[in-house]
């Protein structure tokens, strides 16, 4: 392999070249096809999207030595010099080294000139934000009054801080981030020409460490040649890109699943011990978490490959699990700037993910009433069969387990909390008396509600049918109601909450 880096080497040298952003360099072709040339286009987007590299293609394609065309030749003096900044006509400026003073006040005088052995006199201005005030009017002045076969590519990854004076005198591209198989498949071609064997798996890990940009890409498959030389093995990438394994990932991620805490620090001391970069780690589980939010979401937005899309379809969070993790995780990423232990800041966070219900906030609180809920249900044992219900997700309804006939008296059960919560939430006046009640029986179609005395029994009776209304919508069944008095004993209430606050259910370790 020569001695130019990856990115210099492999830098797009065509339109055809230019990956991952179609209607750009379609709407450049057909500019350049027709001769319709504005005096100043406007690119802007993330770094290492391509836009330096559009904006040099465009100066070949306005002058190469065979014509104006949408493939310049790549052969004539033109074609090959402009890439390497030896052509007098074709001058970039890179506002981001000194701000662009002396270029601009140099471009202000030589600007008048016609160029001098191309068709355009092109000006490539990279970082264009970082110009001064000073030279920013100076540029406008120019573009106000443009001189003739002057070409203007302004490039910026913050167009926002542009005048817009001077954006609005400009034909705007907005360049995208490079989606990550649109990555891997151009590192695999670039492998592939430079004869390197590189381990399954690596080029995925390049993709997603580089968010978007190829030439980030590019520049870590150089820093692995230099590394691993012909041969990338996975250990060794990971080593290099301090990314967590995707074996030491998918653990934590089924760890989570299953809320085993208990193997999970576990697991997670030796991680530690084996010296895992836990903050690299913890990045790493935010992404991986993120996808699979988004993908429950919105699996649309997301670029996977279908066992991808398969493994993320068979795990079971709620949505609202996800948020609340990546909350926490992206709190835990503040407080490891500071925190004088950061082992046990780690614990601590997982902590919180898995035993919300240890928590003093609302979550928390919400967590143990619900679970204060089961144990009366057992304790009032107004059925039978109620066997210790799981805990509710945090305000979703499981509808899947209530499909048509299967519905259960469990599952109104586990679910009367948020079923309520909804009511309250649409300010509906059943909200005070439903709050009292818990479904005691489902028998049949009828499912009996238990108030806790007759004053509430014949204030829900009188409304019965708009309460199986609304239950029925809610979970999309056709129940009727009935009520019955089933008096609770405060002493006992209290008694049986002091025992789950204690700690009773939190050591069956069942949250
Ligand atoms: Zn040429």
């Amino acid at each position: 392999m020569s001695d130019l880096v990856l990115y210099r080497k492999w830098r797009s040298r065509s339109f055809d070249e230019l990956v991952g952003q179609p209607q750009i360099t379609e709407t450049l072709r057909n500019a350049v096809k027709t001769g319709k040339i504005g005096h100043a286009y406007l690119f802007c987007g993330p770094r290492g999207t391509g836009k330096t590299s559009a904006a040099k293609i465009l100066a070949k394609a306005l002058n190469c030595e065979k014509g104006m065309t949408p493939d310049p030749c790549g052969e004539c003096a033109a074609c090959i010099g402009i890439p390497n900044g030896s052509i007098l006509d074709v001058i970039e400026i890179d506002a981001a080294s000194n701000r662009g003073i002396d270029e601009i006040r140099d471009l202000r005088e030589k600007i008048k000139f016609p160029p001098t052995v191309c068709r355009y006199k092109v000006y490539i201005i990279d970082e264009v934000h970082m110009l001064t005030p000073e030279a920013f009017n100076a540029l406008l002045k120019t573009l106000e009054e443009p001189p003739p076969s002057t070409v203007f590519i302004l490039c910026t990854t913050e167009p926002h801080k542009l005048l817009s004076t001077v954006a609005s005198r400009c034909q705007r591209f907005d360049f995208k981030r490079i989606s990550q198989s649109v990555i891997e498949k151009r590192l695999a071609e670039i492998g592939k020409a430079e004869n390197l064997e590189i381990d399954s798996g690596v080029l995925t890990m390049i993709a997603r460490s580089s968010d978007g940009s190829l030439r980030d890409a590019l520049s870590l498959l150089d820093q692995l040649h230099s590394f691993c030389g012909q041969t990338i093995q996975k250990q060794k990438a990971e080593l290099l890109l301090g990314q967590t394994s995707e074996e030491v990932l998918s653990r934590f991620i089924l760890l989570l699943e299953s809320k085993d805490l208990k193997t999970l620090l576990i697991f997670l001391n030796e991680t530690y011990s084996n010296g895992m970069d836990l903050s690299q780690l913890i990045r790493d589980l935010m992404f991986q978490l993120r996808q699979i939010l988004i993908f429950k979401i919105s699996p649309e937005v997301l670029d996977l490959l279908p066992e991808e899309k398969e493994k993320m379809r068979s795990l079971s969070f709620s949505s609202e699990e996800l948020y609340r993790y990546l909350k926490t995780l992206s709190d835990l990423r503040n407080e490891l700037r500071t925190a004088p232990y950061p082992g046990i800041a780690i614990e601590l966070a997982f902590i919180r993910m898995l035993r919300v219900q240890w928590e003093p906030s609302m979550e928390g609180l919400k967590k143990r009433i619900e679970m204060a809920e089961g144990k009366l249900e057992r304790f009032l044992g107004s059925s039978p069969s109620i066997p210790s219900a799981p805990a509710p997700g945090a305000g979703t309804l499981h509808k899947t387990s209530a499909a048509g006939s299967d519905l259960s008296l469990d599952y109104i059960r586990s679910s009367w909390t948020d079923i309520v919560e909804n009511l309250s939430a649409s300010r509906s006046s059943l909200y005070p008396s439903l709050q009292q009640t818990l479904p005691s029986k489902l028998e049949g179609s009828v499912l009996v509600l238990s108030a806790p005395n007759s004053i509430l029994k014949s204030r829900i009776d009188q409304k019965k049918e708009e309460v199986s209304r609304f239950l029925n919508q809610t979970l999309n069944v056709s129940l009727q109601i009935e009520v019955e008095v089933q008096p609770i004993d405060p002493d006992q209430l209290i008694r049986e909450a002091e025992k789950i606050f204690e700690g009773a259910v939190l050591k069956e370790g069942d949250g």
